[in-house]
């Protein structure tokens, strides 16, 4: 007697914690999470590069709602796009801070996609996937999105580029880069800090 109704309170916990985590799963949200200039620093790359091929060219000091390219001499604008179409360009990219312990933070919560529009720079392909398994090794290759126009299906997406935003019914996240600073329609985050603070 006392064992049956020991197994009956067994079956019923079983079931019960079966079901909480079903309904877990199925409240788990989506997160997009795009790649440059949000979890990879381009511009500091451009930096890079920019010293090592105009060593006594100097830079535009950088403002607000400008883009790189934007703060060249007119007579070197035009060549420097170049660069981030060769093969390599994205493979060495620094990494934006505390984006990795953030990110791996919010895959305990959320699932979460990588979202780049990486069919912009056709040689950028390889070099994005092996960045990644460098230094997201915790994203899996499912959760990866190449793409061009970012028409995904999440419900949150972190994004420093605001026509990534156009048409997505979720929670928009404008991650700072100084070409965006001057838009004031999305909500902001300036750090990975920042969206632990709104997400975790
Ligand atoms: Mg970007």
């Amino acid at each position: 007697m006392f064992f049956k109704l020991n197994l009956n309170l067994l079956i019923k916990i079983f079931i019960s914690i079966c079901t909480i985590r079903i309904f877990e799963k199925m409240e788990r949200q989506r997160i997009g999470i795009d790649m440059d200039e949000v979890l990879a620093d381009v511009i500091a790359k451009f930096e890079t590069l920019y010293k090592q091929h105009h060593p006594n060219e100097t830079l535009q000091e950088q403002a607000d709602g400008i883009e790189f390219y934007d703060l060249l001499p007119e007579h070197i604008a035009g060549d420097f796009r170049k660069h981030i179409y060769e093969k390599g360009f994205f493979r060495d990219l620094e990494v934006i801070e505390d984006s990795q312990r953030v990110v791996k933070e919010l895959t305990k919560k959320y699932d979460v996609f990588i979202v780049s529009a990486a069919m912009e720079f056709r040689n950028s392909l390889e070099d994005k996937v092996d960045w990644l398994a460098d230094h997201f090794p915790f994203i899996s290759w499912q959760r990866t999105i190449f793409c061009g126009l970012k028409i995904v299906n999440v419900d949150v997406l972190i994004d420093d580029r605001s026509r990534n935003f156009i048409g997505f019914d979720g929670r928009p996240l404008l991650f700072t880069s100084p070409h965006n600073r001057l838009i004031t329609e999305f909500e902001r985050v300036n750090t990975w800090e920042e969206v632990a603070a709104k997400l975790l």
